[in-house]
This record gives structure tokens, C-alpha cells and sequence, in this order.
């Protein structure tokens, strides 16, 4: 009964609603419902965290039809930051290459976009862009949940 109450004091603790972003839905077959694989390419885990957020409770990206699935064979979209290392080039290509089409990909986050602070190290093989074609980018080092929910809103039309 205790925890009763102290739900009905506390009340909705998430955030209002971020502004979608502008634009078509770049897929129509997949509006109202985007499933989508987390692959870290190379990130120092700051975008983790984020993402994260933007799917707790305060931001909760799954209302507006995001989900995240633990298989590319489940996905409709990669979700990948980091710049792509070369140990995880070739994971990133074969990844993408198991998603069922049609297939979009969000870099998200600065390094995600144009390799960010990482540029020119020996351990980088590329920007998201130069390994897989990007659908969607989110800018940031790292991106806000809220960039990243606006986003996620622009993929499902939601
Ligand atoms: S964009 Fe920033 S937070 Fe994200 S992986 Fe790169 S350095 Fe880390």
C-alpha cells in the first residue's frame, strides 16, 4: 500500500514530448514502428549512455513505436556510433548485410558522422558513412536523449 501511494504522489516523471524531426519519414513501409540493433563501432560509450536514456523511463523512446532488438535479423535499422575501428569494420558490413530490407542506419553522435575526435588514429578505418550507407545522422559528442528521441520520432512518423 506504501509503494501505492508513493506512486500516485510521484506521478508521470517523463519528460514532455521532444519536437519531431523535420522531414519525410525516410521509410513509409516502417512508419509506426522501427526495431533497431545497437552496434558500437568503436564509441567511448558517452553515445551509450545517452541512448540509454533516451530508452529509460524519463525520455522512454518506445512510446513513439522505437524498440530496441538484440539481433540484426530482428532490426528495420542500425543504430551505430563510434568511428568504425578496423576490428570492427567487417562486423559492421556483415551486420548490416543481415538486416532484412528495407534498411536504414542512424550514426549518431560526432564520431558516428566524421570520425569526431578520433580522426586520423591508426585504429580507425572510417566515418559510419564510409563502411555502410547512412540514413540518418544525430550530431553531438554526444547527442542529448532528446536529439535522440526527436530522431527516433522522424524514422517512425510518431
Ligand atoms: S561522439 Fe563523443 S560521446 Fe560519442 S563516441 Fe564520440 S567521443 Fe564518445
Amino acid at each position: 500500500m506504501g509503494l501505492w501511494r508513493k506512486i500516485r504522489k510521484t506521478g508521470r516523471v517523463a519528460e514532455p514530448a521532444p519536437e519531431r524531426a523535420p522531414g519525410e519519414v525516410p521509410q513509409p513501409e516502417l512508419r509506426g514502428s522501427v526495431q533497431i540493433r545497437h552496434v558500437d563501432a568503436g564509441s567511448c560509450n558517452g553515445c551509450e549512455v545517452e541512448i540509454a536514456s533516451a530508452f529509460g523511463p524519463v525520455y522512454d523512446a518506445e512510446r513513439y513505436g522505437a524498440r530496441l532488438v538484440a539481433s540484426p535479423r530482428h532490426a528495420d535499422a542500425l543504430l551505430v556510433t563510434g568511428p568504425v575501428t578496423r576490428n570492427m569494420e567487417m562486423a559492421l558490413r556483415r551486420t548490416h548485410e543481415a538486416v532484412p530490407r528495407p534498411c536504414l542506419v542512424i550514426a549518431l553522435g560526432d564520431c558516428a558522422r566524421d570520425c569526431g575526435a578520433f580522426a586520423g588514429a591508426y585504429g580507425v578505418a572510417g566515418a559510419v558513412g564510409d563502411v555502410v550507407p547512412v540514413d540518418v545522422e544525430v550530431p553531438g559528442c554526444p547527442p542529448e536523449p532528446e536529439a535522440i528521441v526527436a530522431a527516433l520520432r522522424g524514422l517512425t512518423g510518431r
